[in-house]
């Protein structure tokens, strides 16, 4: 078994197991469930109840959710609707020059924000419809760009993956391949030297786009192995969220610290209003003023775009 499978299967599964590790009585199993990498979990600090990257992956309590959606309106267990933008299972087609497919419906952790902890994974297998998905990209000549998401595409085998991207690679039309990943940063094991060679040897231009929300999050063995990718182009989405990654000082260290490793802050995501993540909210207002003040702090290639996808649109905010 490879060192990222093994790291797979280790990971905190439950209440009762995160309890233990934690050494708290915080996790509670819900209906979203725990899945929680070591690899990740021993960035944590114990002691915090409060640390960032616990915080992400705590489910929220039933007394939080009773006292709190009152409050907020909007939240729904399907915030995107990407279902509706699935002309074949396995593929969404929002914007005329690219396509999202969902390849993998595993992923290394599980965040309690995740818009798409509800989705529709069983219906939307991009490896088992391949046959009716490649049809379509076929049939659409202005699609150039091919998005791996999830799930997390790197939970695919290495095996798996250099076969999917091949298929992609001999439909003429298209150029570039978009991975979106979140186990890069919280199993970084998983940046094999095979997966390394796959992405090296494609004629695709390849961009990695890494989804992490805080500067802790990017330990020293995910610094040793991203630099190996550091040809390719590297970019990060975040998901701003309150006690996370809520403050000036937070995204500034984010930014920094991915500019460090070669990566260019590209996306700060409003939060997807999905049932159970209420907590994670800020008000527009005080986003923007985040958003206002890292303008000033750092130099603008290290400024995110704040953007919210509203009515199934995809919005630049500022
Ligand atoms: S890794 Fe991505 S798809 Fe998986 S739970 Fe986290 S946010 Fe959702």
């Amino acid at each position: 078994m490879n060192n990222w499978q093994y790291h797979l299967r280790n990971t905190l599964k439950d209440a009762t197991s995160s309890n233990d590790f934690f050494q708290t009585q915080a996790f509670k199993d819900t209906t979203f469930s725990i899945k929680i990498p070591l690899e990740f979990a021993k960035l944590i600090d114990k002691n915090n109840p409060n640390d960032p990257l616990l915080r992400q992956i705590l489910p929220p309590t039933k007394k939080f959710n009773t006292v709190t959606r009152s409050n907020v309106s909007g939240f729904s267990t399907e915030p995107l609707m990407d279902g509706k933008f699935s002309p074949v299972a396995g593929l969404i087609h929002k914007y005329p020059n690219r396509v999202l497919l969902i390849a993998s419906q595993v992923c290394a952790i599980h965040c309690q924000y995740c818009f798409r902890q509800n989705f529709d994974y069983a219906r939307h297998n991009a490896l088992s419809n391949w046959s009716a998905i490649k049809d379509y990209i076929h049939a659409h000549a202005t699609i150039d760009e091919v998005i791996l998401s999830g799930g997390d595409p790197l939970s695919l085998s290495d095996e798996k993956l250099q076969i999917l991207i091949s298929k992609i690679a001999q439909i003429p039309h298209i150029k570039t391949l978009r991975i979106h990943t979140r186990s890069a940063v919280a199993t970084p094991s998983r940046i094999t030297q095979q997966l390394i060679n796959i992405l090296n040897n494609t004629h695709l231009s390849i961009v990695l786009v890494l989804h992490i929300n805080h500067a802790n999050e990017m330990s020293v063995a995910f610094a040793r192995t991203i630099k190996k990718l550091n040809n390719l182009t590297l970019l990060n989405q975040s998901v701003l969220l309150k006690g996370v990654n809520d403050t000036l000082q937070a995204l500034t260290d984010l930014s920094l610290g991915l500019f460090a490793l070669g990566i260019l802050p590209y996306y700060l995501h409003l939060l997807d209003k999905v049932d159970g993540a209420e907590h994670f909210l800020l008000s527009d207002e005080r986003a923007v003023m985040l958003h206002r003040q890292l303008k000033k702090n750092l130099s603008g290639y290290l400024v995110p775009k704040l953007v919210r996808d509203e009515n199934n649109e995809f919005k630049t905010w500022l």
